[in-house]
């Protein structure tokens, strides 16, 4: 079962996993979606506005309330080309083609069991990692 590959973390309520018809216990449900595969990869911020930051040299490159072409953005202090690929994101945003979103859950209340990681990344032969967003910025 797929529950069993994320573990729920400290005051996560009573979780449901499929609908009970009882309002109050269905607003406990968590789902489980998988995005489309994206021929490029997207770039998502866990939250807004979200700050990028050179890695050479950590001088702010700004921030965004939208969607931005992250291959486009140089450092103006440095003159680094930005690379997502580079990136250590730190839980707070993503750079991929394929994601795998648990709904209905407070950010960092889910976390992906080493299990699972492992599994995904025997079947793609890449690297899973995992972030935190909310409602607001996440639309897969
Ligand atoms: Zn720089």
């Amino acid at each position: 079962m797929f529950s069993q590959l994320i573990m729920f973390m400290g005051c996560a309520p009573a979780i449901v996993f499929e609908p009970t018809g009882n309002d109050a216990q269905d607003a406990n449900l968590v789902a489980i979606r998988v995005s489309t595969n994206y021929q490029q990869a997207k770039f998502y911020p866990g939250k807004l506005p979200f700050k990028f930051r050179c890695v050479r040299c950590y001088e702010n490159l700004g921030k965004t309330s939208q969607e931005v072409d992250i291959q486009s953005i140089s450092c103006a202090q440095c003159g680094h080309k930005y690379l997502p690929e580079q990136q250590n994101w730190r839980q707070k945003a993503a750079y991929s083609s394929l994601f795998i979103e648990v709904m209905g859950i407070f950010e960092s209340e889910a976390l992906p069991a080493d299990k699972l990681l492992s599994g995904l990344q025997k079947l793609s032969g890449l690297k899973w990692q995992y972030f935190y967003a909310d409602q607001s910025s996440w639309k897969i």
